[in-house]
């Protein structure tokens, strides 16, 4: 994501320079401000500092500041495959919500597994193409963080999780 200034619409009342709380506007050039966008005028520069709070925005009375979400474009999520459960621990134990979340999540993982079934041929055969991306969409998968988290994870394995992720760290005793 990146804050763009159209330079059409400001009319350099700099208010935004004094409401950025990181210093992250700065006013460079001489003289007047550049409102076409084209002359050797002063110009408003968004710096490394900024940190995509938005407050210049809300604070440009001429709608003169747009944050660009130039991820979005990014990101195929046609391509996401599976389901992830974040195990939350308490006090060394799943979190008891954790187990209808993985509930949730293997009915849904159910709900596209029929739909893919849909794929296969008339005598029930998927084509080899198809068969890992199958396979990965309709994963249900969980993380869990701690420290000897041995005996959850294998709860989550009893839950009908296809894949358990550890990630443990001494540190993550409490
Ligand atoms: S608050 Fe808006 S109009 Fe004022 S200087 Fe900043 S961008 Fe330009
Ligand atoms: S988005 Fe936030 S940090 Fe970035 S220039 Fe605007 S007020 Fe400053």
């Amino acid at each position: 994501m990146a804050i763009t200034i159209n330079t059409k619409k400001c009319d350099n009342c700099e208010h935004c320079i004094k409401v950025c709380p990181f210093g992250a506007i700065d006013a460079e050039g001489n003289g007047d401000f550049d409102v076409d966008g084209g002359g050797e005028g002063k110009r408003l520069i968004i710096n490394a500092a900024c940190k995509n709070c938005g407050l210049c925005i809300k604070a440009c009375e001429k709608n003169a500041i747009v944050l660009i979400d130039d991820m979005r474009e990014k990101i195929n999520k046609d391509e996401w495959r599976g389901i992830l459960v974040f195990a939350e621990l308490d006090r060394g134990k799943l979190h008891p919500v954790v187990r209808e979340l993985v509930g949730m999540a293997l009915i849904l993982a159910g709900e596209k597994r029929s739909s893919e079934e849909k794929l296969a041929d008339k005598d029930g055969r998927v084509p080899e193409e198809k068969k890992d991306t199958e396979r990965h969409s309709s994963e249900v998968s969980a993380v869990i963080i701690g420290n000897d988290v041995t005996d959850p994870a294998q709860e989550l394995l009893s839950f009908g999780a296809d894949t358990v992720y550890i990630y443990e760290h001494e540190l993550r005793n409490k």
